[in-house]
Order: C-alpha cells, then sequence, then structure tokens
C-alpha cells in the first residue's frame, strides 16, 4: 500500500491570489517527477457543493466524470495535470456537517455528544485520506480555501494541523501563499501582511514550511531574508511568484524558483531530472502564433471571466493547437438586439453561444445564433446554446412561430426543449440535474463523427431540458441533423447544420474534459474552422 505525503495549501492577507493556480503547478512538477498526485479542494462555505451558487458569487460551477458539482480550481487541476477528479476532490463544510448529522442520525456516535472537535475535523480528516481511497497517490494536496484567519476555516486548519502531527515532518507540510504589496507611495514592497499571516497560522499550531510570494515587483534577497527571519522558514523556502503572461507560465516560473525542489527536500522524496518538453512545447506555441482570431462568446455572466473559464480555456488549447491566437469578445447576450447585431458580430470569426440558466438574455442568444446561421459563420452551441439552436431553427426556418423551451415558457404551446421526464418530479434543486457521463453515439458523415473519429463517445453534462422528441419530425431534416444520441435513452446529444461550413451545438460540455496534453477536438475543430473563415476574408 502506497503511503503518500501531504501538501497543505494555505492563503493568507487575501482571497483570490491563485491558490488552484500555484497547486496544480506544483502538483504539475511533482508529476514530472514521475510522482503520482491528485489535488483536493476544501471550501470552508456552507453550501453542501457550489451547484447551487450562482456564477456572479463563484464563478463557474465545473463538473466531474462522476457528476460531482465543484470548485472551478478542479478545472485546472485537470487541465494541468489530465487527471480525472471526482467528487472526493472538493469537500465544503456544508458536506462535512451533512455527513456528520447523517451519522448522528444513523446514532453511529454511539450517545456521545457531537461537536466540532472530535467529529467535525475527524470528519475531514476522514476526507482528506479518503483521497488515497485507490490507494495509487504518492502526494496528495490540498488547498484550502478562504483566507487564514478566517472564522469559518478554523475547523479545516485544526484538522490539518492534526494530520501534520500525525503523519510527522518527512510526510507532511504546509505551503502559505501570501501577498506583498509594493506601495507606489513609498516605492517599497511590504512584508508586514504576509509576517502577522504567518503568524495567525502558528496561533492555531501550523508552521508555514514555504512561503510563496505573489508580487507585482521581483523580491531582492533582503526582502527573502527578512521573510525567512521573522516568517521562520528557510531563506530557499521564500518563493517568489510574479505575475505573468499566462497561467500556464507558472509551472516552468515555480521551477525556475525552486518550489519543487524545496518541496522534495521536505518530504524526502528524491529529486529526478524533470520531463517538462510536452508542456515547454505547448508554452512555445501558444506564445507563437501564426494568426490572431475573433470568437464571440455570448452570455450573460459576461462580466467576470470566471465564469465562464473552462470555455476560455478549452479555446486556449484549441487555439495553441492550430497555432493561433484568440482574440475572445464577451457579448451580453442582453445588448444583442436585431438592429446592433452587426456592430457586435461582423468582426467575428466564428461564435459560441454559451450554457446558462433561466429566461435573462435568451432573446439576444437567439439573433446571435441566426446571425452565426445565415452569415455562415462557425457556430458552436453549448448546453442552453444548442438549445437555442434548435429553437432559432424551429421558428425561423421551419416556421413553428411559438416554439420554446419550458425553461423560458412553461405553457408554451410548442415546447420543443422541455423538461427531461426524470426531472419532472423533482423538488431539490441540489445535485438533481443529469450531471457526469453519460454516452453519446455519434451518426456517421457528420461533423462530430469526423472530429471525434470514433462511434462511441463520453461527455459530461450539467442540464435539466432536453430535445423534444416528439417534435424529430418536424424539426430535422436533410439540413438540420441529429449528429449524436444517448443509445440508450434517445436523448438528443448532438445537432448539426450541413447547409453550414461548421454549425454544431452539443447537449453536453466539452469544456470541461479538455486539457493542456488534451485539448478537446470540439474546440480544437471549431477554432481550425473559424481560422479557415479568418482566411477566406
Ligand atoms: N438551462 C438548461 C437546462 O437546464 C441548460 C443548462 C446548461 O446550459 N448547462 O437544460
Amino acid at each position: 500500500m502506497n503511503k503518500p505525503k501531504y501538501i497543505f495549501v494555505t492563503g493568507g492577507v487575501t482571497s483570490s491570489l491563485g491558490k488552484g493556480i500555484i497547486s496544480a503547478s506544483l502538483a504539475r512538477l511533482l508529476q514530472a517527477q514521475g510522482l503520482n498526485v491528485s489535488i483536493q479542494k476544501l471550501d470552508p462555505y456552507i453550501n453542501v457543493d457550489p451547484g447551487t451558487l450562482n456564477p456572479y458569487e463563484h464563478g463557474e460551477c465545473y463538473v466531474t466524470e462522476d457528476g460531482a458539482e465543484t470548485d472551478l480550481d478542479l478545472g485546472h487541476y485537470e487541465r494541468f495535470l489530465s487527471i480525472n477528479t471526482s467528487q472526493r476532490n472538493n469537500v465544503t463544510t456544508g458536506k462535512i456537517y451533512q455527513n456528520v448529522i447523517e451519522k448522528e442520525r444513523k446514532g453511529e456516535f454511539l450517545g456521545k455528544t457531537v461537536q466540532v472537535i472530535p467529529h467535525i475535523t475527524n470528519e475531514i480528516k476522514e476526507n482528506i485520506r479518503n483521497l488515497n481511497h485507490k490507494n495509487n497517490l504518492d502526494v496528495i494536496i490540498t488547498e484550502i480555501g478562504g483566507t487564514v484567519g478566517d472564522i469559518e476555516s478554523l475547523p479545516f486548519l485544526e484538522a490539518v494541523r492534526q494530520v501534520v502531527y500525525e503523519e510527522g515532518p518527512d510526510n507532511s507540510m504546509v505551503i502559505h501563499l501570501t501577498l506583498i504589496p509594493f506601495l507606489s507611495a513609498t516605492g517599497e514592497l511590504k512584508t508586514k501582511p504576509t509576517q502577522h499571516s504567518v503568524k495567525t497560522l502558528m496561533e492555531l499550531g501550523l508552521k508555514a514550511d514555504v512561503l510563496v510570494c505573489r508580487t507585482e515587483r521581483e523580491l531582492s534577497d533582503e526582502i527573502k531574508n527578512k521573510l525567512a527571519l521573522f516568517c521562520n522558514v528557510k531563506f530557499d523556502c521564500v518563493i517568489q511568484s510574479i505575475d505573468v503572461e499566462t497561467i500556464y507560465d507558472v509551472p516552468i516560473k515555480m521551477m525556475e524558483e525552486g518550489l519543487d525542489k524545496v518541496t522534495l527536500e521536505k518530504l524526502k522524496i528524491k529529486e529526478t531530472e524533470p520531463n517538462l518538453d510536452k508542456w515547454k512545447n505547448f508554452l512555445h506555441k501558444l506564445k507563437n502564433p501564426t494568426h490572431q482570431i475573433n470568437i464571440g462568446l455570448v452570455g450573460k455572466y459576461i462580466e467576470l471571466s470566471d465564469s465562464y473559464k473552462s470555455i476560455l480555456e478549452s479555446l486556449i488549447h484549441a487555439g495553441t493547437e492550430n497555432e493561433v491566437k484568440v482574440n475572445v469578445k464577451s457579448i451580453h447576450s442582453e445588448h444583442i438586439e436585431r438592429e446592433n447585431i452587426g456592430k457586435h458580430m461582423s468582426d467575428l470569426d466564428g461564435i459560441i453561444v454559451a450554457p446558462g440558466f433561466g429566461q435573462r438574455g435568451l432573446d439576444g442568444k437567439i439573433l446571435a445564433v441566426e446571425y452565426a446561421r445565415v452569415n455562415k459563420i462557425p457556430f458552436l452551441g453549448i448546453c442552453l446554446g444548442m438549445q437555442m439552436a434548435v429553437i432559432e431553427y424551429a421558428r425561423n426556418v421551419k416556421k413553428i412561430r411559438y416554439a420554446n423551451s419550458t425553461e423560458i415558457s412553461e405553457k408554451c404551446k410548442d415546447p420543443v426543449i422541455d423538461l427531461m421526464t426524470s426531472q419532472k418530479e423533482i423538488i431539490n434543486m441540489g445535485g438533481t440535474m443529469r450531471l457526469g457521463a453519460w454516452d453519446c453515439e455519434l451518426s456517421k458523415n457528420t461533423i462530430a463523427h469526423k472530429v471525434y473519429k470514433k462511434k462511441l463517445i463520453s461527455e459530461r453534462h450539467r442540464h435539466r431540458y432536453e430535445f423534444n422528441n416528439k417534435y424529430s419530425k418536424t424539426i430535422f431534416d436533410d439540413k438540420f441533423i441529429i449528429a449524436g444520441l444517448n443509445p440508450d435513452t434517445k436523448l438528443v446529444e448532438i445537432i448539426e447544420n450541413t447547409d453550414h461550413p461548421w454549425f454544431v451545438g452539443v447537449q453536453f460540455h466539452p469544456e470541461y474534459k479538455s486539457s493542456v496534453y488534451n485539448p478537446h477536438p470540439i474546440f480544437v475543430n471549431f477554432v481550425k474552422a473559424s481560422l479557415k473563415k479568418y482566411l477566406n476574408k
């Protein structure tokens, strides 16, 4: 049995410093040493999972193969590491309490008073160790959400303290990600906030072994020495993390700064020559594009790029594969009207209509689909985007004037998109959509079949509504076709318009499965078609 080593990543001074990217980068470097690594995120909020959170609150909800609705950091883990994560990789306070309360109701605590310590902390420890349920991991990286000092993360940090104590100094370590602000008035980098947050950690019984310091400016040796002395870490363990051009630079930067070296030393793992050729090759292609194309992303959560994180990253992977830079133009669907659509879209080489929920901004999405269809601009509709493509075709080509989705109008005359039968009785909103990996069988002579190069595929889902098969005969014809069906339920998974250079709508989310090493074929091919459109201008 493998006994894994444990790395805990905590955050100091402020949130949004990029713990997820640092964790994923370190994991990538450890993978390059031939180690089997996985990462998990512990989130201190009370939602059982982020599935019920508005993207404005928490960014995109990422979905794993096993159908867990998770924090978007899991997307980074999968994209950096080419591993599949699962519900074990994201645990919230809500989930911990739910488990403990369920056990209490079953009488599992044998009459004891159930308390934060030891019951909640034990549950957290169990969830940390359970990541190694297959006994195949050499290293487990656990990222603690929030900032040290928050009331709500206290039980997590206490559980970390206990795991560090139990595993011992050679088998566990704490990396503290912190901010070194630059004061332009005095022209100085300031270490005091970091000193305070390291002290807060110490009050909780945790010693930072490594400081990863986010900074806009180079840290001098003098500053590093000061941080080392006052924060009780070795000089080599003060790692600078300066702002970089792309998140994909971070693993290489961290290697240059020696984060992998000090980690291996601390955990008594023998260092070998890292293998990062493929990663470096990706970076080289990313930074040396031959062309630039414009892709429009039509959605309603446009103000925050985190809301469509996986789509944006998939476009970077696909652009790199095609050696083009993809400029993403975010277009708010509520701003699109027939009169101004040309202004929004005439410079686009490709159009994506994004996933989403609820009624807001749907008219703009339908107009965007029409614009792509009529002007023969490569089009990719994802989930809600695919549903809007069906409604657009039904209304504008098949002249079914009142074609709609029952998500928008419950009593509409022609519900071409309708609630799945399995969803009709559902009352609870959390974790009850059609989630995770489902099979899809592709039809021959379709773009999808050409792109995937196989007949049976599996993709991740997150939806309640579907194409209403009662309308199959009315809507589909030789130009608007079903390109993929679920083999068991006959649920429509992919539609295509054959009277168009590249028009594909998918009920699933290909963006959840694109990674640096395996860019998703749908995105790669969509970008290729958009490049073709650009070159033919
Ligand atoms: N709201 C739609 C549904 O539930 C689409 C969901 C999505 O785009 N992820 O079916």
